[in-house]
């Protein structure tokens, strides 16, 4: 049993009704979190949706206008930043160019009178852990990216803070080294078992890394959960859409028959079986259906026919292919100027497109493929 999946854990970070106003505009407005000890929590979301605002919060740089912020059953909210058991690692890193590695990592330490002796003995095994022993007498202008990047998780982590914020920590790194750097945080993380608070704008970051996460909008927490759950079933169209790629559709409700709604779309002239999930439905209402590019079935249709032969299945005609490597995707015409997009992973080798551009073909999913959406 994970903590979040336990009624009777401790949140180890509570977030209670926390606004943030500058002004009248409210940069943070009315956020309940709870994270528990360990966590790797991602606060996700676009530029301006107040995700950094919510850490600066956390870090005693800003004070909240509404709620509290408590830390191991401690109320934080009227705490310095200073007197917080939390550190911060920003995204430009801030070493001291003319001290070395070592000295940058000790700087805390030495700050806070700790004995030369475990300065030494905490620095060097802390360079261990980031795997830069070797590198301790060079200065940050000698290290590559990635190497910075471990220093300043190192000098971050070696204070032994109970939570550690991190603001864009893999923004400055380029495409390759960030996926590499993920998993190597991800693995020092496990290691110290410190919570990590990581802001992101990035939704692959968020995934790939976090335990959890909260995808933000406008200031509001859209949902709470693992990468899977919020992929798999995203609670609202903001969040379907913002994570990943999405097909949606206004459709009506016509009945629900068992663990199956049925819904009527006026814009494919077809209707829709979808597993509700126990999402409250009734007769009339109207929803979204939502399926992922990857959930869609696409084979060569050469056998003409009606529009939409038949539940969660139609016809349409290629109109775009990108070619990804790894995966195609195809955005399909299913007429009334409707695309539908759908990807298939390239798994043989092979020069030619068994789909291409223009082919007629017949789209289809399961009702476990789709997801209907009233919010
Ligand atoms: P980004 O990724 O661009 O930093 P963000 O999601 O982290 O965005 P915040 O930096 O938290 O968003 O900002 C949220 C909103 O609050 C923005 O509209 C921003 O302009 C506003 N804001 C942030 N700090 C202040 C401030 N000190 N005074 C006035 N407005 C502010």
């Amino acid at each position: 049993l994970e903590p979040w999946e336990d009624p009777n854990a401790e949140p180890y970070v509570r977030i209670e009704g926390v606004t943030k106003r500058f002004g009248t505009f409210a940069a943070v407005d009315g956020v309940d979190l709870n994270i528990y000890r360990s966590e790797l929590f991602a606060l996700l979301g676009a530029s301006g949706c107040g995700k950094t605002t919510l850490l600066r919060m956390l870090a005693g740089f800003e004070q909240p206008s509404e709620g509290r912020i408590l830390l191991d059953g401690q109320d934080m909210t009227a705490l310095p930043p200073h007197a917080r058991p939390v550190n911060m690692m920003f995204q430009s890193y801030a070493l001291f160019p003319h001290m070395t590695v070592a000295q940058n990592v000790a700087y805390g330490l030495k700050q806070d009178g700790v004995p030369r002796a475990e300065i030494r003995k905490r620095v060097d095994s802390m360079l261990e852990l980031v795997q830069l022993g070797a590198w301790a007498k060079r200065k940050p202008h000698q290290l590559s990216g990635g190497q910075r990047q471990r220093v300043a998780l190192a000098r971050a982590l070696v204070k032994r803070p109970k939570l550690l914020l991190l603001d864009e920590p893999l923004a400055a790194l380029d495409k390759k080294l960030r996926e590499q750097t993920q998993f190597e945080l991800m693995n020092i993380q496990d290691e110290v078992g410190v919570t990590f608070v990581v802001v992101t704008h990035d939704q692959e970051e968020a995934m790939t890394l976090s335990t959890r996460m909260a995808v933000m909008d406008q200031g509001r927490v859209m949902q709470v959960g693992t990468p899977t759950s919020i992929y798999e079933f995203p609670a609202n169209r903001f969040t379907a859409d913002f994570i990943g790629s999405i097909n949606m559709v206004r459709a009506r409700v016509l009945r629900v028959e068992g663990d199956t709604a049925i819904l009527e779309s006026p814009e494919l002239a077809c209707e829709l079986a979808v597993a509700h999930h126990g999402t409250p439905l009734t007769a009339g209402q109207e929803a979204w259906v939502a399926v992922r590019p990857e959930k869609i079935a696409a084979e060569r249709d050469d056998t003409g026919g009606p529009t939409a032969p038949g539940r969660n299945t139609l016809r349409g005609q290629v109109r775009d292919v990108g070619y990804l490597g790894d995966s195609s995707v195809y955005r399909v015409d299913v007429g009334g100027e409707r695309l539908i997009e759908v990807t298939h992973p390239n798994v043989l080798r092979s020069l030619e497109r068994e789909i291409d551009w223009d082919d007629p073909v017949l789209l289809s999913w399961s009702p476990q493929a789709a997801l209907v959406l009233t919010a």
